[in-house]
């Protein structure tokens, strides 16, 4: 039987956020640390890639909130280039980094038709968008995207107050979807949030590995899959 429910990761599953997130740090670091070039953009981003990564776990567990999040970003590129953290300079990373980001945002070729494949399926099945990240933000990108449109409902952590990987955020998608565990598929490419949190509520898991990497864990290797379509038609064919 197929599967009653597929729910989708966002980020790097359905949209290259690797490469616009590049393009939208190079956006802001550019406005606000004039004269920064290319070769000290992609330095930047490297020096702030921990603090960011720190800063991101902060706000999806709840201990920043999404403009304390901006001013901790945007502080750590201003250091770094040399300027205080003004308002306006903090302000002004954000809107550039924020108009960069969505103007650069685009499906993967393969996410379309696997959407297109999902809603072609007889049963029809639920489709969602499983997503950790502040509530504004990504659903103006998923609105962008047109995947509001395309999937029944779209769970931001930053609106639910839960995220991924912990189970109440699962258990609420299944909630939303009026269908039990076994009966839904989580396709994503994160093995921590997306694969292990999903096993651990007991739905079923499609780990997307675009690059061919072996399972890095936790557990035992899931199914896996080379694109977001592949991942569909096994949600389709094998649950
Ligand atoms: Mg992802």
């Amino acid at each position: 039987m197929p599967a009653r429910a597929i729910f989708f990761d966002f980020d790097d599953t359905l949209h290259d956020f690797t490469g616009s997130f590049r393009h939208a740090f190079a956006a802001g670091a550019t406005a606000v640390c004039p004269g920064v070039g290319p070769a000290g953009t992609d330095q930047l981003r490297e020096a702030c890639r921990e603090p960011w990564d720190e800063l991101w776990q902060a706000f999806v567990t709840g201990g920043l909130d999404e403009d304390a999040l901006w001013a901790g970003r945007a502080r750590e590129v201003l250091e770094r280039c040399g300027r205080a953290a003004e308002p306006e300079l903090i302000q002004l990373f954000r809107d550039h980094y924020t108009r960069a980001m969505l103007g650069n945002l685009r499906l993967f070729p393969d996410a379309s038709g696997a959407l297109e494949l999902a809603r072609g399926a007889k049963p029809v099945p639920i489709l969602a968008i499983l997503t950790n990240g502040p509530r504004s933000v990504q659903r103006q990108r998923l609105q962008h995207l047109g995947l509001d449109r395309l999937t029944s409902f779209q769970l931001i952590s930053g609106e639910l107050g839960v995220a991924k990987p912990q189970r109440a955020y699962f258990a609420r998608a299944l909630e939303l979807a009026a269908v039990p565990a076994r009966d839904a598929v989580m396709i994503g490419d994160n093995p921590a949030t997306d694969i292990a949190g999903a096993r651990d509520t007991g739905l079923h898991a499609v780990w997307l590995n675009r690059a061919g990497l072996p399972w890095p864990g936790p557990g035992e290797p899931p199914p896996e899959a080379p694109s977001v379509l592949a991942a569909v038609r096994w949600a389709l064919d094998t649950v």
